[in-house]
């Protein structure tokens, strides 16, 4: 999100991704799931934060390998959520969040805490983004230094780098976490930078702010029409068992919260599904480039609907002007005619 008010590799070990995509048999597959709960219950936040007690951070075991992680809405009303993926030899964690501030906010703390112990280390931990926008990445530096932790680049060079994305955004990565493959899918659209996950391990796909249940921010509609056509060839013949996104902006009706709430009573379920995702593809196709409701799908370009709010600004206040200078005159005129008579 983000956009609308507006690297470093550490190497642990591990090289970029070069694993070929495996056949896919959705059936057996789907068998195979690691199975996990989607039963999550998050802090409504409050319309007072500072009367209210909040935790800044929350955690929601998925299983015993995957978590989902939230930042408190009293914290940020952005809220967003970020995920850590344990495989055998490492993990992955997407984003880090909007908050900086390790003591306001105890991201890192709190992800190596849940990685298991490597020997006497902690697993590595391989840091990921969905995109480049500030509120999936402040937290970055606080694990910038940390041993076995690498840090994966946010803007667009770093990205196609580190996947060896050659013709991007066509194409597909694998990144191996030992006996858990997750596969990255480009997603530009929301952001130029954006990039989904496919965690074959569970089937969980996560979306960032290409797809959730929130305003989906579109900056280049055109992109985001070939994205949804991509990941929806991707999933067709693929297990999915919830799509996981960025944030939740809507309560359970449908209805969005205002602009930078930080309370969100009665909030929509996080996980979206596979036909979501299937029918994205002819809600964006259907998407005006301004601001449009097709099904669950709320879509609009935040730049153009600042600029025409901008607009409407500036032609209530000429009007306005214009007003005042004819009242002004009309009242010169009254009083000119009762001087001269
Ligand atoms: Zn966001
Ligand atoms: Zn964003």
């Amino acid at each position: 999100m983000r956009s609308l008010l507006l690297s470093v590799l550490v190497v642990v070990g591990i090289a970029g991704p070069a694993l070929a995509p495996l056949p896919v048999r959705a059936q057996s597959a789907a068998n195979a799931l690691a199975s996990g709960s989607t039963d999550m219950h998050w802090s409504e936040g409050a319309s007072n934060c500072k009367t209210s007690p909040h935790s800044s951070l929350e955690v929601h075991y998925y299983n015993a390998q995957t978590f989902i992680l939230r930042e408190s809405l009293c914290v940020t009303f952005e809220a967003p959520f970020m995920y850590l993926l344990v495989g055998s030899t490492r993990a992955m964690l997407i984003d880090t969040g909007d908050v900086a501030d390790a003591d306001h906010m105890p991201l890192a703390t709190t992800v190596m805490g849940l990685l298991p112990s490597n020997g006497s280390a902690k697993l590595p931990l391989l840091v990921v983004h969905t995109h480049r926008h500030l509120d999936h990445r402040e937290g970055d530096g606080q694990f910038a230094q940390l041993p076995g932790v690498q840090v994966v680049g946010f803007d667009l060079d770093s990205v196609k780098r580190f996947y060896n994305f050659t013709d991007w955004p066509n194409g597909q990565a694998q990144i191996d976490l030992g006996d858990r493959i997750v596969d990255v899918i480009p997603t530009p659209g929301h952001n130029e930078t954006h990039v989904s996950f496919y965690d074959r391990k569970t089937g969980l796909f996560f979306s960032g702010d290409f797809l959730m249940p929130a305003r989906l921010l579109i900056d280049d509609a055109a992109a985001d029409l070939q994205s949804a056509r991509r990941v929806a060839a991707f999933v067709k013949d693929r297990p999915v068992t919830a799509v996981l996104g960025g944030h939740v902006e809507l309560d359970a009706r449908g209805e969005t919260y205002a602009w930078e709430s930080t309370y969100h009573p009665n909030e929509h379920a996080l996980p979206m599904t596979k036909d979501d995702l299937l029918a994205l593809p002819a809600a964006v196709a259907s998407f005006n480039g301004f601001y449009a409701q097709s099904g669950p799908f709320l879509m609009m370009n935040s730049m153009r609907v600042l600029i025409a709010i901008g607009i409407a600004v500036v032609v209530v206040l000429i009007a306005l002007v214009i007003a005042l200078i004819r009242y002004v005159r009309r009242r010169l005129r009254t009083r000119r005619a009762i001087v001269s008579n």
